[in-house]
């Protein structure tokens, strides 16, 4: 059968927009499963950014392309 709910399946993760390749952005997973995209810029409380920017990040004056192929991830709670 399809279309069955199975409660197990966590929500889409929305899309991260510029972050995904920003060279200061860290993804923060939960154990349960959720995906946070956290900005450093945020997290040293530099002026104009969130450490939680809301998403997706469409433009950013702190954008730096990242030259890493996949972001760093930290494990949450
Ligand atoms: S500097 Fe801007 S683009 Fe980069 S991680 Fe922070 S909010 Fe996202």
């Amino acid at each position: 059968m399809m279309g069955g709910v199975t409660g197990t399946t966590p929500p889409p993760a929305p899309q991260p927009g510029l972050c995904a390749g920003c060279a200061h952005v860290r993804v923060v997973r939960s154990g349960r499963g959720s995906v946070f995209w956290m900005c450093e810029r945020g997290l040293r409380r530099e002026p104009g950014y969130l450490k939680y920017p809301r998403l997706p990040v469409v433009a950013c004056r702190g954008y730096e392309a990242s030259t890493a192929t996949d972001p760093g991830t930290t494990e949450g709670r």
